[in-house]
């Protein structure tokens, strides 16, 4: 596999290779164009310099000998040879010391400039080279004799003490770069192959990989945004597989009592009472399913994010009537009193939605009373908001329990599963928050529950309200 880690680290390489290599043509094209001209020319000069004092000097060629050795001394290369197959070396000596036909050029008076094949022209580094042929030539003439002297600076002039410490400085620079890079890279991959063993983690439902990334930049906020997704994921798979345990044994138990009712009801001789007291609990559990079934597909349906809200202007105080109106038989059957003060609200909302609410409330307040308890329902408007309130003398509720009504299947007693799915409350959160609402509970063990809704009314909502212009 090709690794983020080796791409990032060949790629380095490649710039770095690239811009040597550029660095180097273009080094030559300066070489070429200004340097190399003026060099040979200083050559030229100094090598112009020596022949002036020696020819001025009148020296003879036993006196010349000390005097290019001295010259040799202060850092320069020389060859002094002449037609008779004399040949003389000062200073340094050449690695390359084979001269070819430039002598007779030179003795023949033309100077000899270096160096000048194509190759030759173009590579610089060729004119640092310890190469005879790097040399400049003039003839010199010595008593009745005619030398050719070649004459270039030393390496160790061309390569001064401040040019090798450049030389270090540069390969320093390099290999600092090149250790930087590969370090900097492993910093930058390591979080990313963290994520991505997290990753693979998560998709075999790991939720329990930590990550070991402490950064503040963007790949830390990455490792952060990363963990709030996996605890997410993690909370969503706890609550997915609740959740299907919870409907798997909502719909085995009243299914397992209509199976075994059913099986009784066919056996020979039962008494009418007993016959109609099993076919009304199987038609109880049966009604029971069906709760539950309507309730799971609202549920589902309120859960995608794009659920249809059919907003319209309506009376909350009249709705509310009517359901207490719905619930007027089980009331009297609980024997419970109910009151209401409503005061006229209008609320542009989803109508079905909200009957959806009121009844689950009104239903819960009669199922958790007491005995010949009350109920009192209250609609008030303050400002922009329309208050509602729906108090009653029940069973209460534990501060424990409070804080989790609003959770799916939640019930507080066991005893009273019968009639409950422990869906209700965690649709109506849906609904009223779905409708821009909130809703909140106050209660007592032993002395009742209180649940507030509150909606915020936009504009139109409170010109209805104040105008009385709609119902
Ligand atoms: P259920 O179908 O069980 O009524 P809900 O979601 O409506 O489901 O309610 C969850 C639990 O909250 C109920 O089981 C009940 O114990 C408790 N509860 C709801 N409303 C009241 C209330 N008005 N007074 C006391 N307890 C309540």
């Amino acid at each position: 596999m090709k690794t983020l880690y080796r791409e990032f680290i060949s790629t380095t390489l490649l710039i770095l290779g690239i811009s040597i290599l550029i660095g180097f043509i273009l080094a030559n094209v300066v070489y070429v164009i200004f340097t190399k001209e003026e060099i040979t020319q200083q050559n030229m000069e100094v090598a112009e310099q020596i022949v002036h004092v020696l020819e001025e000097m009148h020296v003879s060629s036993h006196t010349v000998h000390p005097f290019l050795e001295s010259v040799g001394q202060l850092g320069y290369q020389i060859y002094l040879a002449n037609r008779s197959g004399e040949a003389y070396f000062f200073g340094e000596p050449f690695e390359h010391s084979r001269l070819p036909h430039t002598m007779d050029q030179v003795l023949s008076g033309t100077p000899y400039m270096g160096k000048d094949g194509i190759w030759d022209q173009f590579w610089m580094m060729g004119h640092f080279s310890n190469d005879i042929r790097n040399t400049v030539g003039l003839p010199l003439q010595i008593g009745n004799q005619t030398y050719a002297l070649f004459v270039k600076p030393a390496s160790k002039i061309l390569f001064s003490d401040i040019h090798m410490m450049l030389a270090g400085f540069i390969v320093a620079v390099a290999i600092v770069s090149l250790l930087g890079v590969i370090k900097m890279t492993k910093r930058l991959i390591h979080p990313i192959s963290e994520l991505s063993e997290a990753t693979k983690a998560i998709t075999n439902e790991d939720f329990t990989y930590s990550l070991d990334i402490h950064r503040k930049d963007e790949l830390g906020q990455l490792a952060e945004n990363f963990l709030r997704m996996q605890q997410q994921l993690q909370h969503n798979d706890v609550a997915r597989k609740s959740f299907i345990s919870n409907v798997s044994h909502d719909f085995q138990s009243p299914l397992m009592n209509i199976q075994g009712y059913g099986d009784l009801l066919l056996l020979p001789n039962l008494d009418e009472k007993t016959r109609l007291q099993y076919a009304g609990i199987v038609s109880d559990e049966a009604r029971r399913l069906s709760n539950l079934t309507k309730q799971l597909l609202l549920i589902t349906s309120l859960d995608q994010s794009g659920y249809p809200v059919k907003k319209s202007p309506h009376r909350l105080d009249l709705q509310i009537k009517e359901s207490i109106k719905k619930h007027q038989w089980s009331l009297q059957d609980r024997n419970l009193t109910i009151s209401y003060k409503l005061d006229k609200a209008v609320l542009y909302s989803d109508r079905e939605l909200l009957a959806i609410v009121w009844d689950n409330l009104i239903t819960n307040a009669i199922k958790y009373n007491q005995p010949n308890g009350h109920i009192f329902i209250s609609c008030t408007t303050a400002g922009n908001k329309i208050i509602l309130t729906f108090e009653d003398t029940g069973v209460g509720l534990s501060e424990e329990s409070a804080k989790q009504v609003f959770e799916r299947f939640y019930r507080v007693d066991a005893t009273r599963k019968k009639d409950g799915t422990g869906l209700g409350l965690s649709i109506v959160k849906e609904i009223v928050t779905l409708l821009n609402g909130t809703i909140t509970l106050e209660s007592e063990l032993a002395k009742g529950t209180t649940f507030t809704v509150i909606f915020l009314m936009e504009g139109h909502d409170e010109s209805w309200n104040k105008n009385g212009v709609y119902g």
